[in-house]
């Protein structure tokens, strides 16, 4: 399980060890404006080139990182710096204009991409892979690096257009803020806060499945934080938009960057006021109480009918965290 390695520290090292739990990473924000450091930082530093949403890969277990100058990055957008990485400088940029030769169907749709495509200008062991089936092999700081990078490039490319006047924007700021030329407007990479929940009920906790889901396919109730709305309100909100559970106690556990496209989600647990259970199924297709032992062996594969939520989701996580008695 994702936790144990991590036996010093306590609750916190704990909460941090989640998939795209952070590095600590040095982004550097004082050197977002200063356009000759920038340019000499993306002479001599590394750039890692994002295909409509699927970074580049080495080897299919860490992430390909180019020089600027590399004919990979002809036809890029303006670099994105994201930190300095033990001081090595670390930047992003979107080639999604590329077109492989084949491979391009299923891109950014449906629940998993499974393709790949490589680039004729790098060897074969480079390809671009959707994140989601390497985020559980990366280090932390590659993990966090490909976060970043895959979040702000889709900001750019679905935010191009001002909001305030409809005019052209530009990128500033290293790739962190975009300008509208025509009316002045400032405007900054949006995260969206989304609330998942470990909905228990003493040695049950509530698992639903949405009809796109693979099959057997179970995990915690989620769903986006609403503009006025606490995480807490939101917790007990959703919930029982979903599945009709009233909760009551709601605490904050851990979060997650979830760059798909870009949310930020927020794991809490709940406790259940009561047990039945009213489905809205225009949310989900199914939701059952399952028991801590009846999750240990859907988490081990031997149950016969509940599949887990996939390693390196929160979800997964949180439950496996809560199977192993370390969410106090
Ligand atoms: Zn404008």
């Amino acid at each position: 399980m994702e936790g144990a390695k991590h036996g010093m520290g306590g609750r916190m090292r704990i909460a941090e060890s989640v998939t795209f739990g952070g590095s600590g990473l040095d982004r550097a924000a004082g050197l977002r404006k200063d356009a000759a450091a920038l340019e000499r930082l993306l002479a001599e530093g590394w750039v890692l080139p994002v295909w409509r949403g699927k970074p580049l890969c080495d080897g299919g277990v860490a992430l390909g990182w180019v020089r600027a100058d590399s004919p990979v990055l002809a036809g890029a957008g303006p670099a994105v710096f994201l930190g300095l990485d033990d001081g090595v400088a670390r930047f992003a940029a979107d080639i999604s204009d590329w077109s492989p030769e084949a491979g391009e169907a299923g891109v950014e749709g449906g629940f998993f991409d499974a393709s790949e495509q490589r680039h004729p200008a790098l060897e074969s062991r480079f390809s671009f892979l959707e994140l989601r089936g390497i985020m559980t092999l990366l280090t932390p700081r590659e993990a966090e690096l490909a976060a970043a990078a895959k979040a702000v490039l889709h900001w750019h490319r679905s935010h191009a257009f001002c909001a305030a006047c409809g005019a052209a924007t530009v990128m500033e700021a290293g790739g962190w803020q975009r300008a509208c030329p025509a009316c002045g407007a400032q405007h900054f990479p949006r995260t969206d806060p989304v609330v998942i929940m470990l909905i228990t009920r003493g040695n049950r906790v509530l698992v639903g499945r949405n009809a796109n889901w693979p099959e057997g396919m179970y995990s915690l109730l989620a769903g986006f934080v609403e503009p006025g709305e606490t995480l807490e309100a939101a917790v007990r909100r959703e919930v029982f938009e979903e599945a009709g559970v009233r909760v009551g106690a709601v605490r904050y556990l851990a979060s997650q960057p979830w760059p798909f496209p870009a949310s930020l989600m927020f794991g809490c647990a709940g406790e259940a006021l009561d047990e039945d259970i009213r489905l809205d199924p225009e949310e989900l297709e199914d939701a059952v109480w399952v028991t801590r032992e009846e999750m240990v062996a859907a988490m081990a594969g031997r149950h016969p009918r509940i599949r887990p939520a996939r390693r390196g989701a929160i979800a997964h996580f949180l439950i496996a965290n809560w199977l192993a008695d370390r969410l106090h």
